[in-house]
């Protein structure tokens, strides 16, 4: 499979099959962390409105999206590893292109809540 074909969250399936599927809405993540997987994903293809959306109202104050959409395109990423998911939780490293082409890792534990049928993400901790 083509590189830019593989979704970039990790699952190994196509990324029309994985989380565009998500990110266009024609379907709803079931679990945290399959809408952990699909921000991920819209990170990496600059889906900057599937973040600010799928950000919950009490939190989305917290996260503009001109940064959103600046911490996007100025990232490249590398990969998604899942290190832990609870029913709301989803504890991730994502590895991206450092200065110097080092490799940085951002590890973060995130929270997520189930409202109106649908998952949002609440915030995070660095860890
Ligand atoms: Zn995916």
């Amino acid at each position: 499979m083509d590189v830019l074909t593989i979704c970039p969250c990790g699952s190994q399936q196509s990324l029309p099959a994985c989380c565009e599927l998500i990110i266009l809405k024609k379907k709803q993540a079931q679990t945290a962390e399959q809408l952990m997987r699909s921000r991920y994903t819209a990170y990496v293809i600059g889906a900057i409105d599937y973040l600010v959306d799928t950000t919950h109202i009490s939190t989305r104050k917290n996260y503009k999206r001109k940064d959103i959409e600046n911490w996007s395109k100025s990232t490249k990423w590398l990969g998604l590893e899942i290190v832990n998911t609870s029913d709301t939780t989803v504890e991730f490293k994502a590895k991206f292109e450092g200065e110097n082409n080092t490799i940085e890792t951002h590890h973060e534990k995130s929270t997520f809540v189930f409202e109106d049928g649908k998952w949002y993400y609440v915030d995070g901790v660095f860890i």
